[in-house]
């Protein structure tokens, strides 16, 4: 048998450490990442922040190849991410259903589903012209589980233009009473004016729905959308405050109405009318057109002095607050990232946050470090164990956990204790709703 040459053995050598230079560090690199990945699992798991809200990716392990081409094609940044070489939700909470990880698969092992086996999502039953089990009530957009942008504002299209086809209402009562101001509400308001329906449009906060809440810059991803007696708009990436003036454009160049800061409290009908009562007025209307979401209605405090100018539910400004004394209360994510972005503002600002809890345990690990740091630099106080007892005109009384009270300066509530979910004011209204456990 020959030996190898010395020529060979150099070849072969060189590839070796062609190999070695290459592939090592890059299993290196995967092992790094998916040990990053198992520890932000966990992190999301003990926060409670495992629960997706809306539509998801189950991933089929008999089918998934490990590609990784579903973690590439989110658009919302690492909320994917590869652990024993499958796709996990790292952070469920923030998936919004985009569904562009199913449609990047190359082998198809991509479902979307609602709910979890642990946790089922409520989806009321609509037909497929929008309307509930109750006759004239109509759902469109989030609310009917069907997540993002596009698809809510097509569905307050369709939905008006089939009640357009109904008899028009003949005494005082309204053709349509709309209810939220989000994109599904915006375009259902449209298709509302263009039609020539009698119509008047309610929106509990301002108009623009949740897209008012992303946080400050976001990147939002849609496909080209019609909006009524506006046109064509093709915004393939916007920044969040792209997308908000092109609502305030809409609203310029249509003219179209919103009754802001009016919420929907109940509604019954009588005889082919509804009876519609808001936080500021009664209204009848022959239909009912509920684009409100699934974000539900900020939870109130219910202590003296809440009904104040000064009490708000979201920050949407915090420059406009540089320099009071403002109290936020909660211990979760929204609550934590208000008292930094106050804080944010400049240290003449005063922050205090208030917490009835003993920790600040339903907060991410970096909103809980950020918020820490801020602690360390003195620019925000936390206030744990202490409940607001009364909102005062330039104060908060608060009582802690021995019952001792205090009273602190204050200019400005901020209350981020989570919302009241609205499918339990569906069912007021006698709307079916049928809970999904991982169903597609
Ligand atoms: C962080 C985040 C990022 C997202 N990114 C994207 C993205 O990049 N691309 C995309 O296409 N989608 C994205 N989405 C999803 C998208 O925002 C929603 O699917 C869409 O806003 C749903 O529109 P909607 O009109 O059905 O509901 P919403 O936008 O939730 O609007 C509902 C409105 O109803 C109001 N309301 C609720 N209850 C009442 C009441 N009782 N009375 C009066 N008014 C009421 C609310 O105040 C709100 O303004 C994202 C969602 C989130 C949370």
């Amino acid at each position: 048998m020959s030996t190898p040459s010395t020529d060979t053995l150099i070849v072969v050598a060189i590839a070796v450490g062609l190999i070695a230079i290459t592939v090592i560090p890059y299993v290196r690199s995967l092992r790094h990442r998916e040990e990053t990945n198992v520890r932000r699992l966990q992190a999301s798991v003990e926060a409670g922040l495992d629960e997706p809200p809306t539509l998801h990716p189950v991933v089929d392990p008999a089918i998934c190849l490990g590609s990784g081409a579903c973690v590439a094609a989110c658009p919302e940044g690492d909320i994917l991410g590869l652990v024993r070489s499958r796709p996990e939700l790292l952070h469920a909470s923030r998936c919004v259903g985009h569904g562009q990880c199913a449609a990047a698969c190359p082998v198809s092992a991509i479902t979307l589903v609602f709910g979890t086996a642990q946790r089922g999502v409520d989806i009321p039953h609509v037909k497929g012209d929008f309307e509930t089990n109750v006759p004239g009530i109509y759902i469109v957009g989030e609310l009917g589980g069907m997540g993002l942008i596009r698809n809510a504002l097509r569905q307050g299209r369709q939905a008006v233009e089939g009640i357009a086809r109904h008899e028009r209402a003949t005494d005082d009562a309204l053709d349509v009473l709309i209810v939220g101001a989000g994109p599904a509400g915006i375009s259902a308001s449209l298709a509302a004016m263009q039609a020539g329906l009698r119509f008047a449009t309610v929106e509990q906060e301002l108009p623009g729905g949740a897209v008012r809440h992303y946080p400050r810059q976001k990147l939002v991803m849609t496909e080209p959308m019609d909006i009524p007696l506006y046109g064509r708009v093709d915004l393939p990436k916007a920044g969040k405050e792209e997308l908000l003036s092109l609502w305030d454009d809409v609203f310029t160049r249509t003219g179209l109405q919103v009754r802001s800061g009016e919420r929907l409290e109940g509604a019954r009908r009588d005889g082919g009318v509804f009876h519609a009562v808001t936080s500021k007025a009664e209204y009848r209307a022959r239909h009912l057109v509920l684009a409100i979401g699934r974000r539900g209605t900020p939870r109130r405090l219910g202590v003296p002095g809440e009904e104040r100018d000064k009490v708000a539910y979201f920050l949407l400004e915090p420059e406009r607050y540089r320099g009071q004394a403002i109290t936020v209360v909660g211990g979760g994510n929204t609550a934590l990232e208000t008292a930094c972005a106050l804080a944010a503002v400049g240290p003449e600002t005063r922050v205090t946050l208030v917490h009835r809890s003993a920790a600040l345990a339903r907060a991410t690990e970096v909103n809980r470090e950020r918020f820490a740091q801020l602690q360390r630099e003195g620019r925000v106080e936390l206030l744990l164990q202490t409940a607001i007892g009364e909102i005062g005109a330039d104060h908060v009384r608060l009582t802690d956990a021995a019952g001792v009270e205090r009273q602190i300066d204050n200019d400005q509530v901020f209350v981020c204790i989570g919302g009241e979910l609205p499918v339990p004011f569906l069912t007021t209204l006698g709307i079916t709703v049928e809970r999904k456990f991982g169903q597609a």
